[in-house]
């Protein structure tokens, strides 16, 4: 589902380089969920940004759902980026809007009708289990209902990736474990590709089917959960 080949991303500062994210190979299959850990520093929010194509590589190649997202721009970028869903630390809701306006918005850019949109809508509050909070709004919800939000608008266009970015880090331990089960849940029942990238050891043994450590931009381990956590 995503491959990354011999991917660097230099940044150009004023009068010197950072290289962020250095030669990563990387293979993530259909149905995975796949972990990225890594210190602060290490590279994880630039390759995250890769996948999505916010970033371009300077070196090396990004292929999601078949596509090569580098070097793409307009209207392929964008037909690119529908297969990819992110959530986010802080969820990034809209906060003058309702919980089911948040879910709808994605879907109302797509140019989709009121009648359509509010039937996936339904669907994605009873997946994520936000049954009774359509019209509540952000400021109105805890941590976990707000990134059950961001999950269900993630999903609105149906995409083949969900990208996770630090999307538990500021949730407490129990409303974490909770999310994480939603997770899982959404990867059973839709076969939906999960990458995430957490500082948070526990996040990656409660969920992740593989896991890849960075240090200072480069892949330094790559393997089953229980290979590389496990063994001396
Ligand atoms: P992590 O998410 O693991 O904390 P980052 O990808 O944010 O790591 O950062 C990796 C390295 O790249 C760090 O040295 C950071 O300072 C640098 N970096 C990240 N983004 C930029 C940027 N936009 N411009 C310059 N340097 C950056
Ligand atoms: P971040 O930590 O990345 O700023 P937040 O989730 O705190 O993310 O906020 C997302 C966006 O919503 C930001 O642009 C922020 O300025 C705005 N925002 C946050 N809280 C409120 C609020 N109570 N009312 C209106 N806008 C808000």
């Amino acid at each position: 589902m995503i491959k990354l080949s011999q991917v660097t991303k230099i940044y150009e500062l004023k009068d010197s380089t950072v290289t962020a994210v250095k030669n990563v190979d990387m293979n993530i299959n259909k149905g995975q969920i796949f972990g990225i850990i890594g210190y602060s520093g290490a590279g994880k929010s630039t390759l995250i940004r890769l996948l999505n194509g916010l970033e371009t590589p300077t070196k090396g190649t990004i292929m999601v759902a078949n596509r090569e997202i580098n070097h793409i721009s307009g209207r392929e970028l964008r037909k690119a980026r529908q297969e990819i869903g992110m959530i986010f630390q802080h969820f990034n809701l809209l906060w003058s809007r309702t919980v089911e306006e948040n879910i709808s918005f994605p879907l109302e850019i797509a140019g989709m009708s009121k009648k359509e949109r509010s039937k996936i809508v339904k669907e994605l509050i009873k997946l994520v289990g936000l049954e009774g909070r359509e019209k509540a709004y952000p400021s109105q919800l805890s941590g976990g209902q707000k990134q059950r939000v961001g999950i269900a608008r993630a999903l609105a266009n149906k995409p083949k990736v969900l990208l996770c970015d630090e999307a538990t880090s500021a949730l407490d331990p129990q409303t974490t474990d909770s999310i994480l089960e939603l997770l899982v849940d959404i990867n059973q029942k839709l076969g939906l590709t999960i990458v995430l990238i957490t500082h948070e050891m526990h996040v990656i043994r409660k969920i992740c089917h593989r896991v890849a450590v960075m240090e200072d931009g480069e892949v330094v381990e790559e393997g089953n959960v229980l290979d590389v956590f496990e063994n001396p």
